[in-house]
């Protein structure tokens, strides 16, 4: 059996309603912006219970842009985790602002315990990551944030309709940031992002900087640059985007399973904790095996494609040099680095796939390599 970690195939079989409303879309020549784009944003919004939704060109862009909204840039310093997809990174480095590392905890997002030690005077926003669908600890981060006068920017990537307490990501925050990748929970037929926001000043200033600073068509009055959700994919969105409640709970139930199932491992296979009121939205399923590297050949070798996010820290990249940082200097971001393996636990997976994953990762641990 194989048990794919892309499901696009699966989700795409049956492609004729989506082509119909591109033939549709076509039809008016209303490639940028426009109506599609207007109608994905203000869905969007909505779903994250958000006043404001922009639509931009990747989540990479929404993270960027949005910290150049804010003013942020050379000679500034951005906090966030090196416990995340390399973009995080590359968005606070593109504004031209140092990023300041600060451990994760033990379920992968930042801990706030050390973002206190972390802030200089140069700081000036908070950035933290939803890792895997987890949601950072925000109403500890918006207490410190507050408490220093610094902006926080969430990065939900990964974590669309993730909520603590009921409380959706993205309404902490001054805003929050995803991608549609077509490999995140919400997807589109390449490449998009969203900044959600409260601040009417914030959105304003984002529709600019996407678009030249455009006012009219004529006038512009900031420099901006081009970075426009694609018509196009917001199409695909408007679709997709009344799915994401099922998207979500086949998620969470395909995980509760392996949880369940995998608990009996003890020590070699080590569950994350859940935090309790936690709506962890598992864009990425990961666990932490002793044997990681062992087991992840093992699966391999068994049609299952499981995979690792990510083996080596981000500032331990060469990309992350000039920041001076060192092995030692994040040891549970380290640790993790070593023994996390991701199994895929997306709403296209059968039960049968579900039993046969479950069946492997115990009979790796038992010895029989049946
Ligand atoms: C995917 C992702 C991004 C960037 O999104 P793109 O749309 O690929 O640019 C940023 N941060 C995290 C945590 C991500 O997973």
């Amino acid at each position: 059996m194989n048990v794919r970690f892309s499901y696009l195939d699966r989700q795409f079989a049956d492609v004729d309603d989506y082509l119909e409303d591109l033939r549709k879309l076509v039809a008016t020549g209303d490639f940028t912006l426009g109506a599609a784009v207007e109608e994905f944003e203000r869905r969007f919004a909505a779903l994250c219970r958000a006043p404001f939704a922009v639509g931009v060109g990747s989540g990479t862009d929404a993270i960027a842009l949005t910290l150049k909204a804010l003013g942020i840039g050379p000679g500034d310093e951005v906090i966030t985790t090196p416990m995340t997809f390399i973009a995080t990174v590359g968005a606070i480095a593109m504004t031209g602002a140092r990023p300041v590392f600060v451990d994760s905890e033990d379920g992968f997002v930042i801990d706030p315990e050390g973002i206190e030690a972390a802030i200089s005077s140069r700081t000036k926003a908070i950035l933290p990551v939803h890792y895997t669908g987890n949601v950072a600890d925000m109403p500890r981060i918006m207490e410190i944030a507050r408490e220093h006068g610094l902006a926080v920017v969430e990065d939900a990537c990964q974590s669309i309709s993730a909520e603590i307490d009921g409380q959706p990501v993205g309404s902490w925050g001054d805003a929050a940031c995803f991608s549609l990748h077509p490999l995140k929970n919400l997807n589109v037929w390449g490449d998009g992002g969203v900044v959600v926001t409260r601040s009417t000043e914030l959105t304003e200033k984002l529709r600019l900087i996407r678009n030249h600073g455009l006012v009219g068509r004529d006038e512009v009055s900031i420099f901006g640059g081009n970075s426009r959700l694609d018509s196009l994919h917001a199409v695909i969105g408007n679709r997709l985007i009344d799915q994401v409640e099922w998207i979500t709970e086949q998620r969470i139930s395909n995980a509760r399973k392996l949880d369940e199932a995998l608990a009996d491992l003890g020590e070699s296979v080590l569950i994350p904790r859940r935090r309790q009121g936690v709506k962890h939205v598992f864009h990425l399923y990961v666990i932490r095996a002793r044997r990681r590297d062992g087991l992840l050949e093992y699966l391999q070798e068994k049609g299952i494609e499981a995979k690792v996010h990510y083996p080596i820290p981000v500032h331990l990249q060469v990309a992350a040099e000039h920041l001076g940082y060192r092995e030692g200097d994040f040891p549970v971001c380290e640790r993790d680095c070593g023994t996390i393996i991701t199994l895929p636990a997306h709403q296209h997976l059968t039960p049968e796939e579900l039993d046969y994953m479950i069946d492997k990762v115990h009979s790796f641990h038992s010895g029989k390599s049946a």
